[in-house]
This record gives C-alpha cells, sequence and structure tokens, in this order.
C-alpha cells in the first residue's frame, strides 16, 4: 500500500479596509486603507469524499471574519483620540489589541482558523498569506495534528 500524497489546496478572499499606525513616521500613521486579499492554504491527505478539505466550508470559517471586517476602520485600541472619534461618528471599527501591521493580522487570522481545523486530523499544515498591497504580502505557517 503506497503512502497518501500530501495535496495543498487554495482559496482567496478580498476585502476593503482602513487602518493606520500610529507610531509610524513615514507615512502610515496617517489615517488610509487597502484592498486587502488572504490566500487560505491548507496541505494535507484526501478524505473518504476525495477532498482535502471542502472550499465551502473554507468559506464558511473565513466568510464572517471578512463580513466583520469589510469597509472597517482597523485601529489599536489604544489609538486615541482617532478612535474616540470615529466611535463618536459611528465609524465602522475593529478595535485589536496590536498594531494593525499586516504581520500582526496575518496572525490574529491564523489564530481565527487553526480551531475550527483541529477536527480534521488529515489537514496537516495551513498557510495563510496576507496581501497587504499587490506587491507586498505576509505569509505564516502552522503545523497541525
Ligand atoms: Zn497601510
Amino acid at each position: 500500500m503506497t503512502e497518501p500524497i500530501p495535496t495543498t489546496i487554495s482559496k482567496e478572499y478580498r476585502w476593503e479596509m482602513g487602518h493606520r499606525l500610529s507610531y509610524h513616521t513615514d507615512g502610515c500613521q496617517n489615517l488610509h486603507g487597502h484592498s486587502y486579499r488572504i490566500c487560505v492554504t491548507l496541505t494535507g491527505t484526501l478524505n473518504q469524499g476525495g477532498m482535502v478539505f471542502d472550499f465551502g466550508d473554507i468559506t464558511r470559517i473565513i466568510k464572517p471574519i471578512i463580513d466583520d471586517l469589510d469597509h472597517s476602520t482597523m485601529l489599536h485600541e489604544n489609538d486615541q483620540p482617532l478612535v474616540d472619534f470615529l466611535i463618536s461618528q459611528g465609524m465602522k471599527l475593529s478595535l485589536v489589541p496590536f498594531h494593525p501591521t499586516t504581520e500582526e493580522l496575518a496572525a490574529w487570522f491564523l489564530g481565527k482558523i487553526v480551531d475550527p481545523l483541529k477536527p480534521y486530523s488529515n489537514i496537516s499544515e495551513l498557510q495563510v498569506t496576507i496581501f497587504e498591497t499587490a506587491t507586498s504580502t505576509v505569509t505564516l505557517t502552522h503545523k497541525l495534528s
């Protein structure tokens, strides 16, 4: 009997979001936005249905997260007085306990995706790539099972 061949699948999602880095001095301190993309990549062996994981199930995990972020402004929760002002104006905010860099965002996404994948013992690796711009990406790789 031959060993099952590891197979890699990927699915991509996009959203629009504002952010700023309050400590930055070279441009990113200004409120601005990006057309973000996330590529979720899973490596594993095929289940009884011939899939590593159902693409629709990836969407069921990712879409609620993307819906919360889309057309929001992600700010460090301590970024005052900007946070207070945007709340007073009824703006859609995503407040986080970290500076909203793409590196931190990738780790935040990874943390939300790992748990729902744990029951699937055929999946050995999760990779998350965030595209902040057309030419700037961050990739995190996490071993499962
Ligand atoms: Zn930016």
